[in-house]
């Protein structure tokens, strides 16, 4: 039974600029595929160098010439929460284009992405009036004061895994504090974007001051990134692609990048949790979305004397999820985004089994329709296997044990990463001395994900990012101070 039939659907397909979506005749063609179904689904049209350089300038006049920046900062927020008020008139229809091209399940979407999206959103808006600057402590006869300024134009870069969610984390921060914006979705996701953008504007947030460029990472991103006239680039992805960013930023630049990156989060189960409990919140951590979440909790690391007992709770939680479409209601565990990744996902397990791991339960590829990998367990043999050094991201959790918490402590803390972690103990002590010693831009203690508490900011440690998304130091991220000297 399903939720929407995926041919009715309209694809704003185009980049959207200037209040319309549009292309152009040096556009190059690339193929999007719905992952439910492994098939394309439409072609979408990837911009050249000329084209960036056409949008951002207009961005850029956009954010000079229309009062965008320096209208009042309640009006502003009014802006936004319009347009938060038109996503959420469009949830179902938003819904059905981000399932449709997304590992997302539509129910999922309409009942965590979109309220999430609206809530994020107000959440920006709040800020728009609720930062100033303040006055220098200078000599009696001479006034110091430090404003703080937008960017101008910010250049976002976001990744596939929650297409709609990566957008506000970037552009709603960016425009609440007065800049323009010019986003490059991933082209695997192409489509929420546009809409989104076109919702922007039917919220009367002035046609250019955000634009969405469609095209690859190599090229489109680059570009962006290179352009004099970007004053900053927020970016989502992987700490590879991170790591090229900063680098072109320092090169071409330098100018300052937000950096959201990989992430191999531990959850370390203590013998004095509430087991039933823990085994529904560790296997949810790393089934959601198929495990194509940044946060998602891929290393198990739990006290020797009940990891037999646990394991058997998982493997049975696993056992009853059902793959199947985005569209489909019955569907628990999403398909993978591409073969492509899917094969990455089946090279690592199997790398990892031929190096010694112990397969407790999953580690197949399943082509039906889409690709779908199902749930995996790997019991460790050495802490160096490639399933626990590789960001894998798909449904496969890693298992060690331990018998002191000093163990549990070092074995979390990851040598690359350094995104989650999550604790579960009825220990207090234990588990704010876990808070403190792991090494994790986020702890969640009997719990794990994040929540709709969007003052709390997310971001990682170690190569896992440079920068929060979220809360107010993301707001604060997208203005610069200026320092102002009056002597009378
Ligand atoms: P990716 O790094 O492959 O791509 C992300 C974006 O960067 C895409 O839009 C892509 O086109 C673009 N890109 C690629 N090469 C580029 C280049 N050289 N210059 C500029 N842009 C370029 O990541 P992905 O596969 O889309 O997403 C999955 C990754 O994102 C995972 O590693 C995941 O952990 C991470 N992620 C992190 C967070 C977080 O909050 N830390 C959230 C979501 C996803």
């Amino acid at each position: 039974m399903d939720w929407y039939n995926p041919q009715d659907i309209e694809i704003p397909n185009g980049h959207f600029i200037n209040g319309e979506l549009r292309t152009f005749d040096d556009d190059t063609l690339s193929e999007v595929c719905c992952p439910s179904s492994g098939k394309p689904y439409a072609s979408l049209p990837c911009a050249s160098e000329n084209t960036v350089d056409f949008v951002i300038n207009s961005t850029k006049q956009a954010f000079t010439e229309t009062d965008w920046a320096t209208m009042a900062p309640r009006d502003r927020a009014d802006y936004l929460f319009k347009w938060a008020s038109l996503v959420e008139n469009d949830r179902e229809y938003l819904a059905q284009l981000e399932s449709l091209g997304s590992s997302r399940p539509y129910h999922e979407v309409l009942q965590w992405d979109i309220p999430y999206v609206v809530d994020c959103l107000k959440f920006f808006a709040e800020l728009a009036d609720k930062h100033g600057g303040y006055i220098g402590a200078t000599q009696q006869n001479r006034l110091g004061m430090v404003i703080n300024q937008p960017y101008g134009v910010v250049g976002a870069i976001t990744p596939w895994n929650f297409p709609m969610s990566m957008l506000i984390w970037k552009v709603g921060p960016a425009l609440a504090a007065g800049n323009a914006v010019v986003l490059k979705p991933s082209e695997l996701t192409p489509f929420s974007s546009n809409h989104l953008a076109r919702l922007a504007c039917d919220a009367g947030i002035p046609k250019n001051i955000f634009n969405v460029v469609q095209g690859l990472g190599h090229t489109v991103g680059q570009a962006i990134c290179e352009h004099p006239s970007i004053g900053k680039v927020t970016f989502t992805g992987s700490t590879a692609t991170g790591a090229a960013i900063m680098s072109t930023c320092a090169l071409k630049g330098p100018k300052p990048s937000t950096l959201e990156l990989g992430g191999k989060s531990p959850q370390i189960v203590f013998n004095d949790a509430d087991l039933d409990k823990t085994a529904t919140i560790v296997a949810k951590a790393i089934t959601g979305n198929a495990g194509q979440v940044c946060v998602s909790g891929s290393r198990l690391i739990i006290h020797e004397s009940i990891e037999k007992q646990f394991t058997q709770q998982l493997v049975e939680y696993f056992s009853q999820l059902k793959m199947g479409a985005t569209w489909d209601k019955e569907t628990t565990l999403p398909p993978i985004i591409s073969a492509r990744q899917a094969d990455r996902i089946e090279s690592i397990v199997s790398q990892s089994i031929a190096d010694g791991a112990e397969l407790i339960c999953g580690g197949k590829k399943v082509l039906e329709g889409g690709t779908f990998y199902t749930p995996t367990i790997l019991k460790m043999n050495k802490a160096d296997n490639c399933a626990i050094t590789s960001e894998i991201f798909g449904p496969v959790l890693t298992v060690q044990t331990f018998q002191t918490d000093e163990e549990a402590w070092n074995l979390a803390s990851h040598e690359t990463y350094g995104l989650a972690v999550g604790i579960h103990t009825n220990d207090i002590k234990r588990a704010l001395t876990g808070m403190r010693k792991v090494e994790a831009g986020s702890v969640w203690i009997n719990r794990y994900g994040r929540s709709f508490d969007h003052i709390m900011p997310t971001g990682g440690f170690k190569q896992s990012g440079i920068g929060k998304d979220i809360g107010v130091e993301a707001f604060q991220a997208n203005l610069h101070s200026k320092s102002v000297l009056i002597d009378f």
